[in-house]
């Protein structure tokens, strides 16, 4: 059999097995696992992460020995296609899967690997992340989280901010200061912490909308094991970037560590203006903003191309600093997109309270968008990084 016939087997195996095994309650829009012990799935949903896990089809790229399927870029592009041809969610997201599964995969020991990865590919444990601290945000290495080694385990002290989720999670990765005598990119760790112990808090931070997700999370003698240290004491700086180019892969698409690589956000959005503004009226013959639309459908045009393309060449399970040029790509098409939507709307894209839900969605959408050029490194510094890694530009 050819490697063509062997790739379109592959392709009709797929399609049959996910016919029979995806539950109509785990396709189309709706909740995602992501591995939080305090977050109750859909019945259909556990069952959709349960099998995809047994098949390795969390994380389809993984080696077997730690849960996954061992698929090659084009087998893993298959899957993709498949999953999306009948709108099946993806099985399990989150930090676990896409950001550190990944990096103890590329940077951890043999020993690290056995005891968490299998974990993870199966959705046992929500993931944090613990980076941001209040004077160390952009300039990451400037934080001052403290880990001090006794015997067989490190003892935590301090703050860390704008943790995404914590209040629903197992586990956090943390960047913690190891050696403070060592010039400041030299002396961080990456570690990983059990969240439930008596030395972990986490306080919510109430943002102006109301709900969020945001934390800060308090180490005070909070306890690591000294063998869950990823990548080498003092060497968290190279571990911390490389997991942050996981995340910014993740926003971009482009990250084929779990099962969701090669998705476009905002595919749809043309499709949602032109149908908002049919059934809504006559906005769409103003010139300006038919120019706009135009221009963002060839922008989400090449965003698509450019991430498939970054895809086929890719060396790992995500690329390097490609990450930052796709991702800011795709959050500034993602804001446009929002801000072209709710120009169509006119006066009822300002929408806060009421009745409609698609309007207050927009709306909100519109403004938490907005943060999409501030997670995961802010536009300036993925702009630094393009300019000095991409570009070769000088300092
Ligand atoms: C939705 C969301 C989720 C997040 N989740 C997490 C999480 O789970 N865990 C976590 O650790 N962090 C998280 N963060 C924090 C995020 O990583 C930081 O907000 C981000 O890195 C910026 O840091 P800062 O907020 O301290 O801003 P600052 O670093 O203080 O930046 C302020 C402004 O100065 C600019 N600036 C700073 N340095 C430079 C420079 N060298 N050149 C040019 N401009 C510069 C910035 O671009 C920005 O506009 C999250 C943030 C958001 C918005």
């Amino acid at each position: 059999m050819s490697a063509e016939q062997e790739l379109e087997a592959f392709r009709q195996q797929t399609r049959d097995w996910l016919a029979e095994n995806c539950p109509e309650g785990a396709r189309g829009p709706g909740q995602i696992a992501w591995g939080s012990s305090k977050v109750e799935l859909e019945p259909d949903v556990r069952l959709w992460l349960e099998r995809m896990a047994e098949r390795g089809w969390t994380v389809p790229t993984w080696p077997r020995e730690y849960g996954g399927a061992e698929l090659d870029r084009d087998h893993y592009t298959v899957l993709i296609d498949e999953l999306k041809r009948i709108a099946a969610r993806t099985p399990l997201t989150g930090r676990g899967v896409n950001y550190i599964g990944p990096t103890i995969l590329e940077l951890g020991s043999d020993d690290q690997k056995a005891r968490w990865l299998p974990g993870i590919a199966r959705g046992e444990g929500g993931w944090a992340m613990g980076y941001s601290e209040p004077g160390a945000g952009s300039d990451l290495a400037g934080l001052t989280t403290r880990a001090t080694l006794k015997g067989d385990h490190y003892v935590l002290n301090g703050r860390k901010t704008w943790t995404s989720d914590a209040m629903d999670c197992d586990y956090i990765f943390v960047l913690v200061r190891t050696d403070p005598d060592k010039p400041k990119h030299e002396g961080i760790s990456l570690v990983l912490i059990d969240m439930d112990q008596p030395g972990v808090q986490v306080r919510p931070i109430a943002l102006l909308s109301g709900a969020s997700p945001f934390n800060e999370t308090l180490f005070e003698d909070a306890v690591a094991r000294a063998d869950d240290v990823i990548g080498g004491v003092n060497n968290g700086w190279t571990v911390g970037k490389r997991l942050l180019q996981f995340e910014r892969s993740t926003h971009a698409g482009i990250n084929i560590s779990g099962s969701q690589g090669g998705r476009s956000a905002d595919a749809h959005m043309p499709e949602k203006i032109r149908r908002y503004v049919q059934s809504h009226g006559a906005r769409m013959s103003d010139p300006i903003l038919r120019e706009r639309l135009v221009r963002f459908e060839q922008n989400a045009h090449a965003q698509r191309l450019t991430q498939s393309r970054a895809i086929e060449e890719l060396q790992a399970r995500a690329p390097g600093f490609t990450s930052s040029a796709v991702k800011l790509t795709g959050a500034l098409n993602a804001q446009e997109a929002d801000e072209l939507l709710l120009a169509a709307m006119g006066t009822r894209g300002l929408a806060w309270e009421g009745d409609d839900a698609k309007e207050i969605e927009a709306t909100r959408t519109w403004l938490r968008q907005k943060s999409l050029t501030i997670a995961g490194g802010t536009k300036e510094v993925q702009l630094n990084i393009i300019a000095k890694r991409v570009l070769g530009l000088p300092d």
